[in-house]
């Protein structure tokens, strides 16, 4: 694949790609793992008490194969064609994926810019974002472990989890001299 086709993927798919540059995975590891990552999110819809439809699915499907950080209204565009599948179900999935933790919605710095939302996979994981073009990361693993439990220590709350996004510039935009540096 070739570099310039890296900048707009999303997370998932970025580090697949990069891994790919060093240590080759075939197809069908990556198929496997879509099918995993799909198998998850329904898992996850179901867990939070939202039913798991033929048209949610096509939604999620959608999200998940966005080139990056797709806008309800280019979700819709692009299943409308062949699916028939109307605005405001894209609207309703998308709140049902963002409360489920399948969809993640991009920060972004400018108020006005539309809402943008990315596919998550099932493992605990945060965000990094690039300011710039609005690329996004999945980073595994936080090591927030051990806050979480001082906090649960300190305040005698149970279950203690977190919210964390990151942010920056990413190389490309860098390398373009684009962003704060
Ligand atoms: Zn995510
Ligand atoms: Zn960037
Ligand atoms: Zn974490």
């Amino acid at each position: 694949m070739d570099g310039a086709l890296l900048l707009g993927l999303t997370g998932q798919r970025m580090r697949n790609t990069i891994a790919d540059e060093n240590d080759y995975q075939n197809e069908e590891t990556a198929v496997m793992e879509e099918q995993a990552n799909m198998a998850l999110a329904m898992e996850r819809l179901l867990a939070h008490g939202h039913a798991v439809t033929p048209q949610r699915r096509l939604v999620v499907e959608a999200l998940r194969d966005a080139p990056g950080p797709i806008s309800a209204q280019e979700l819709s565009a692009a299943l409308e064609p062949s699916r028939g599948i109307g605005q405001m179900t894209v609207y309703r999935t998308l709140a049902l994926l963002l409360d489920a933790g399948v969809a993640y919605q991009v920060a972004t710095a400018d108020a006005d810019r539309q809402a943008r939302y990315v596919f998550c996979s099932g493992s605990h994981h945060h965000h990094l974002v690039c300011q710039t073009c609005h690329t996004v990361l999945e980073i595994a693993g936080c090591g927030m472990e051990t806050v979480d439990h001082e906090v649960e220590q300190r305040t005698g709350f149970a279950a203690v989890g977190h919210h964390l996004d990151f942010v920056g510039t990413c190389p490309a935009c860098a390398a373009q001299g684009k962003g704060d540096r």
